[in-house]
């Protein structure tokens, strides 16, 4: 009996329910989470952040951050 093994299907981590072929994301579908989750990371979300920091986004993050004037801390 040949019964397939690893056939586990690869949900897409955008939430859209779509299976990939191996990848995190179905094409495309990443470049949507990575605007949502650097859109979140902007506003002050640490799990964007994070989730962020954790797929080797964060280059992205740092260049869509604003350019504030230097020394512009909120706290500290
Ligand atoms: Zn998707």
């Amino acid at each position: 009996m040949a019964t397939k093994k690893h056939a586990t299907k690869l949900l897409c981590h955008c939430g859209c329910g779509g299976s990939t072929k191996g990848g995190r994301y179905l094409p495309g579908h990443d470049a949507k989470r990575k605007k949502a989750l650097i859109a979140d990371a902007l506003l002050g979300g640490k799990r964007a952040a994070n989730k962020l920091d954790k797929l080797g986004w964060t280059k992205f993050l740092e260049a869509a951050r604003p350019k504030g004037p230097a020394g512009e801390t909120a706290s500290d």
